[in-house]
């Protein structure tokens, strides 16, 4: 990842630093296992109800099939990332009372989740656009995001649970587009017409053959790169925010300098110790032969 002087603009509260925006599931009263739901598909292997414990959850919060997650169907459970939102509801709001002991607090509790942890993951983006501009002006705004995103993901539970979420979101794309577009102006076109024509935000890349390619500056934001074989291909400067990258082959990518790219993409691709990563991602497990 580019690292450049606007950077030392840091946000006043350390809890938004990056390293507290990874989940801590030891601090964590198993929210993802209980305040989302799903349905029985590929990606997990029973429904279950939003707001209810999942039925391989045990007592001490703990997965009792975790060693086993996709062999066993759950998929889907790899792939979840909270971005630190639960360890921070689970301890912070909520003061380390979890809702097995203090059932009253459950819906609330529950609701705090999936509010912080839009949160979490607009501070996650917001980091890396700080950390990718050159622009005094981006930087300063970024950190401004950062700070009024940060207070209110630490603040009381009442203002956390009445947030505009439309207009945060619509502040925080508004810079993570700025941003992108400065970075990937630093990067020259591949020079293959029809390649450049293919690489579009939202494009429908499902399958698609990259390999070796330099896609590099390219907008693959919202893309559909579901089982595209990237291969080899060198991915600096590209957009990925929120680009769908299930099943995608990224063995020998460079995605060392991709913009905007989280763990839950990562952790839904196929991959492996050839693949270069930023800095703040982790090698999912699954990588290197586990299942979890
Ligand atoms: S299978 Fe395990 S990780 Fe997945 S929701 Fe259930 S308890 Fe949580």
């Amino acid at each position: 990842m580019q690292t450049t002087s606007a950077d030392s603009t840091a946000p006043a509260s350390p809890a938004l630093a990056r390293p507290s925006l990874r989940p801590d599931c030891g601090n964590c009263f198993a929210l993802c296992c209980t305040a989302f739901g799903f349905s029985r598909s590929a990606d997990f292997a029973l429904d279950k109800p939003a707001g209810s414990p999942c039925q391989n959850l045990a007592h001490d919060f703990s997965c009792s099939i975790h060693d086993s997650l996709r062999p066993r169907g759950f998929r889907g459970c790899t792939v979840f990332d909270c971005f630190g939102a639960g360890q921070n509801v689970s301890q912070g709001f909520f003061a380390g009372k979890s809702w097995l002991e203090n059932p009253d607090t459950k819906n609330e509790m529950f609701a705090a989740f999936k509010a912080a942890r839009q949160l979490h993951e607009m501070l996650w983006y917001l980091a890396e656009a700080q950390t990718r501009t050159f622009d005094p002006d981006a930087s300063h705004r970024a950190v401004q995001l950062r700070n009024t995103i940060g207070h209110a993901a630490s603040g009381a539970l009442p203002e956390l649970l009445s947030l505009d979420f439309q207009e945060l979101h619509s502040q925080v794309r508004s810079i993570l587009m700025d941003v992108s577009e400065e970075v990937r102006a630093s990067y020259f076109a591949a020079g293959d017409d029809h390649l450049e024509s293919a690489l579009k935000p939202g494009a429908d890349l499902i399958g698609k053959n990259f390999g070796s390619r330099r896609l590099c500056g390219a907008d693959l934001r919202g893309a559909y790169l579901i089982a595209a074989d990237l291969r080899d291909s060198d991915l600096s400067g590209v957009d990925l925010l929120g680009a769908d990258f299930r099943d995608a082959r990224l063995e020998g990518a460079d995605l060392s300098k991709a913009l905007y790219l989280t763990q839950p993409q990562l952790n839904a691709a196929k991959g492996s110790r050839t693949t270069l990563l930023p800095p703040d991602l982790e090698m999912p497990s699954h990588w290197h032969g586990h299942n979890s």
